[in-house]
């Protein structure tokens, strides 16, 4: 006998701080929602050390032990938890289908997608190696520890400009590498770059290797237009070439931004498809911060809630 498929109220796919909260506030509103953790549980903060901008953690706290009180939390609540990640989606109706890995089929009246971003990374060995040893992907993150120390920051963007300028606050001396003879970076933020007098930009330059065992000692870089090969000496290593958004399972089904981002009402969580709501860096390009998406995941799960009312559904 084929098993009947499984229909829920509130799907939630993703298990950052959006996720969670989503989760926490949809659970308290009897939504019954089911969370999908997807390959990375816990999201982004599980490969950050310590987290000292969220509110409420006076001393601090460490990414993945903050991701575990919020997997707790939700849980509290009774969020079905799910370690299995969603591969296929289909929209086209009012009750919305999503599909697990092993091919298990799921409706849910409503779905808040909060699968988050990865950060692109180099792809050199010594950058996993060294991750979280000298190597982070966020400055507002893991700049606080290299206070005083040098720092090399690799990228062209404005997302590069933007580390590059936060860590010049922290850093005695701050070393941009950047693989062409410009910048990609807005006019404004590459002034506020070249204009910073510890901020040393290495154009035409590309990454080699980064050097260490236990810790970044320092990267060895080679100028594309003469072949020079060079050592520099730094305690950190950033690497700041962007972020991609995790929503290519649902291209075709929601608005998004050439860059992948998903679109959703100014101010609200909205997507272009009734019922289903997007929170946390899937959704945003411009503030990326824990905080920021544990509050869009609490306004996605009170969107959704409203809607389900509103359907008559709880
Ligand atoms: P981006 O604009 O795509 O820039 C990525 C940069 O990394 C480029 O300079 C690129 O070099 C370089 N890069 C890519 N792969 C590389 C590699 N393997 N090795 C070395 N360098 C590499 O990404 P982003 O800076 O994250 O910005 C993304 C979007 O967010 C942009 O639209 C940006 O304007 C926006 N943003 C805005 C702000 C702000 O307004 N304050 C802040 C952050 C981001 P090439 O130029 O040679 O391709």
């Amino acid at each position: 006998m084929s098993k009947g498929i499984e229909h829920v109220h509130c799907a939630i796919i993703g298990s950052g701080p959006a996720g969670y909260t989503a989760a926490v506030y949809a659970a308290r509103a009897n939504m019954n929602p089911v969370l999908f953790t997807g390959p990375e549980p816990g999201g982004q903060l599980m490969i950050t050390t310590e987290v000292e901008n969220y509110p409420g953690y006076a001393d601090g706290v460490k990414g993945p032990d903050m991701m575990n009180d919020f997997r707790k939390q939700a849980a509290r609540f009774n969020t079905d938890i799910r370690g299995e990640m969603i591969t296929k989606v289909d929209f086209s109706g009012p009750v919305h289908k999503i599909w697990n890995e092993a091919g298990d089929e799921l409706h849910a009246d409503a779905i808040i997608i909060s699968t988050g971003a990865s950060a692109k990374w180099l792809g050199l060995e010594s950058e996993q190696k060294l991750l979280n040893m000298g190597v982070s992907a966020c400055a507002v993150c893991d700049g606080f520890f290299y206070r005083g120390k040098d720092v090399a920051v690799v990228g062209g963007g404005d997302t590069a400009a933007e580390e590059a300028l936060y860590l010049s606050k922290l850093c005695p001396k701050v070393h941009l590498l950047v693989r062409r003879d410009e910048m990609r970076a807005s006019k404004i933020m590459q002034d506020r770059v070249l204009k910073a007098e510890n901020i040393e930009v290495h154009w035409n330059t590309e990454t080699q290797e980064i050097l260490g065992e236990e810790e970044v000692v320092g990267v060895r870089v080679i100028n594309n237009k003469t072949n020079e090969v060079s050592e520099i000496s730094v305690d950190g290593f950033f690497v700041a070439i962007g972020h991609k958004p995790n929503t290519d399972i649902f291209k075709g089904w929601l608005d998004m931004e050439d860059t992948g981002y998903l679109i959703t009402t100014p101010g609200r969580t909205h997507t272009n498809v009734e019922g289903v709501f997007a929170s946390g860096d899937a959704q945003d390009n411009i503030y990326r911060q824990a905080v920021t998406a544990a509050g869009t995941g609490c306004m996605a799960a009170l969107d959704a809630e409203r809607y389900l009312t509103e359907k008559g559904i709880i």
